[in-house]
């Protein structure tokens, strides 16, 4: 049985004071949540973030990693740095990163190859853009982007790999896919997935959902059966409103 799992990206937002703040208010309004919870923050803030939330039930991410383990690569943070710091998650290939960084699928491979070989869970992106929507196009992306990614990666670490699919024109814009659209995809992911792994893996990797998630609209997604819990963006940056999609199942 997948437990869903409801995760906050909060981009380039917040610094160690206002997360500090953050979940001072967070931890009480999620405690009883069924959901596992993990909150992706900025780089400054991951040892705020992880010293506040220790002794309570939401784990903490980044959002980004290299894949080396360490040397010349200015500005970049590698796997092993997140581990010291006790990080359990990580975010790969979100489509700001393919967007703005030119980040592509091998990238993302290597870097899910080297957060999978440090023990990290990867909450790993896939998506189509709105050309690739109206073209028609979208599935054949997403079967693509997915096998790209999941390629050469041990059957055994399926279980540290989250796939979130994002339709990038649902990302920051208010526009949400159906739930109907969104189940859908989530459906063929696990379809590509069986036939790489097998059904045995397949059945217990979660797919989850991200793309203009808001409390109104969370109870809908996240009761579809073959959407796996969210990635929630803009609507993670308020305590009160990410805690009522944590609570989703509350009302
Ligand atoms: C995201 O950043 O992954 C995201 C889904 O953003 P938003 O919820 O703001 O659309």
């Amino acid at each position: 049985m997948r437990n869903k799992i409801i995760a906050g990206n909060w981009k380039m937002n917040k610094t160690p004071e206002d997360a500090k703040q953050y979940f001072n208010e967070f931890i009480e309004l999620v405690e009883k949540a069924s959901s596992d919870i993990a909150i992706c923050v900025p780089f400054v803030d991951l040892q705020t973030a992880i010293e506040m939330t220790k002794d309570s039930n939401i784990k903490i991410g980044a959002q980004n990693m290299y894949y080396e383990k360490q040397g010349a690569f200015t500005g970049e943070i590698s796997p092993e740095m997140l581990k010291s710091l006790n990080v359990e998650y990580v975010i790969l290939g979100h489509s700001e990163r393919r967007q703005y960084f030119n980040e592509t699928d091998e990238l993302i491979n290597l870097k899910l190859k080297s957060a999978l070989n440090y023990g990290l869970n990867a909450i790993v992106c896939v998506g189509e853009t709105l050309e690739q929507r109206q073209k028609g196009i979208q599935n054949d992306v997403i079967s693509y982007q997915v096998k790209k990614v999941l390629k050469d990666i041990e059957k055994e670490d399926m279980d540290s790999v989250i796939i979130a699919y994002e339709p990038i024109w649902a990302i920051g814009t208010g526009k949400t896919a159906t739930s109907i659209d969104a189940n859908n995809a989530c459906i063929l992911i696990r379809n590509e997935i069986t036939e790489i792994f097998g059904v045995e893996i397949s059945k217990n990797v979660r797919i989850i959902y991200g793309g203009s998630v808001k409390p109104s609209n969370a109870k809908e997604l996240f009761t579809m059966p073959d959407i796996d819990g969210g990635l929630v963006g803009g609507c993670s940056l308020e305590s009160q409103e990410f805690g009522k999609i944590v609570n989703y199942d509350k009302e």
